[in-house]
């Protein structure tokens, strides 16, 4: 697919467009992903905007392959959601990259196969291939940035706000600790106890990023101790930045560079228990997952202890409070996988945007679905 060397004017329902079109006379993918993801693009009569998620969802009876002139795309140019386009608003064929199995565009392909070789070694590119994983770009429901279903090793990734590397390898890691043999541990393999779960994901996704999470909304759900009211309560956002801080400096032994295989999975063994995230609470009756972990493995019990005592000693600067530094809580519901918001100040500020989509959407947390 190329790239666009100028336009070409169609007319379709009295309406005219001009659409990029590459050097062999096809509109360039990328030109199809920008009007499929520009949701004021194309909306039918009386409708403000499209909604993506259900576009997708949504089967059309004339689906176009994603090799199309000006001329074959413009009705679907003109209103994308009375037809479809193969890998844009309906699945497509697979796509295979070095044995991994893609879906959506032969771009998102691209990207997708390379953000997982950020975050993995080769050899664990070859137990994902061989796992018949399915990583499909697609749009997901409003904050919502990734999914993994353990069942059938499927992980979509949000096209607008889910294809970058914490997100694949936050998803990744779940599925990982699902299939990989090699995981013995409480901690580094698939974990029924949902809290335990997201919380050793996070770490590892720390583990295995190139640099914090400052968006991940996990730790909206990470307490923090208050030295004034001797009570543990929610933190503030630039609490959870700093904490995000810590932790990845702490999965990475302090050397703020990424680790991948058993250098990642070993720093979840070593390093986990230190961790701020895993003082998690999150669907557990607010039990903190450290404290979850120990009725599992009765080792973590001195661990658990001295991290909590920490967090009690420093607490983290409780500063003087807005309702606006507030956290939302998720809104998430049901046994399929959602993502935690952010709800920070300055995205309140933004929140007329179009921006704030982008910076509210923190990290993909998977509910768990496990049977
Ligand atoms: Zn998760």
């Amino acid at each position: 697919m190329g790239k666009a060397v100028g336009t070409k004017r169609v007319s379709v329902s009295g309406r005219t467009y001009d659409i990029p079109v590459d050097k062999d006379g096809y509109v360039p993918e990328t030109a199809l992903l920008n009007r499929f993801n520009n949701v004021y693009a194309g909306v039918e009569p009386r409708r403000k905007k499209r909604n993506l998620f259900k576009d997708y969802n949504d089967h059309a009876n004339v689906v176009l392959p994603s090799k199309v002139t000006p001329e074959q795309a413009a009705a679907w140019w003109d209103r994308p959601a009375k037809y479809d386009i193969s890998g844009i608003d309906t699945p497509g064929d697979i796509k295979v990259r070095n044995g991994v199995k893609f879906r959506g565009l032969d771009v998102e392909a691209d990207k997708m196969s390379q953000l997982i070789d950020q975050t993995n070694s080769h050899d664990e590119r070859k137990k994902i291939a061989a796992s018949g994983a399915v990583y499909t770009a697609r749009p997901l429901k409003s904050g919502v940035a990734g999914e993994h279903y353990p069942g059938t090793n499927e992980i979509n990734l949000d096209r607008k706000v889910g294809m970058d590397h914490k997100t694949a390898a936050h998803e990744t890691t779940h599925m990982m600790r699902h299939i990989d043999d090699s995981r013995k541990t409480a901690v580094t393999k698939s974990n029924p106890q949902v809290n335990v779960e997201e919380s050793c994901t996070v770490a590892e996704e720390m583990a295995r990023s190139r640099e914090p999470d400052q968006n991940c909304g996990y730790y909206e759900h990470v307490p923090v101790f208050d030295k004034k009211t001797k009570r543990w309560r929610n933190p503030t956002y630039s609490e959870m930045v700093e904490m995000a801080r810590e932790d990845y400096s702490i999965m990475t032994y302090g050397t703020n560079r990424p680790l991948k295989e058993k250098d990642a999975i070993r720093s979840v063994e070593d390093n986990w228990s230190k961790t701020n995230i895993s003082r998690l609470r999150y669907r557990s009756n607010g039990e903190m997952a450290i404290k979850s972990i120990t009725r599992q493995d009765k080792s973590y019990e001195k661990a658990a202890e001295e991290t909590l005592k920490r967090a009690r000693g420093e607490g983290h600067r409780p500063k003087s409070r807005s309702s606006s530094d507030i956290p939302k809580t998720p809104t998430g519901k049901g046994t399929k996988q959602a993502t935690l918001f952010s709800l920070t100040r300055s995205n309140k500020k933004k929140s007329s945007s179009k921006r704030t989509f982008k910076s509210l959407v923190s990290k993909t947390r998977r509910i768990g679905s496990k049977k």
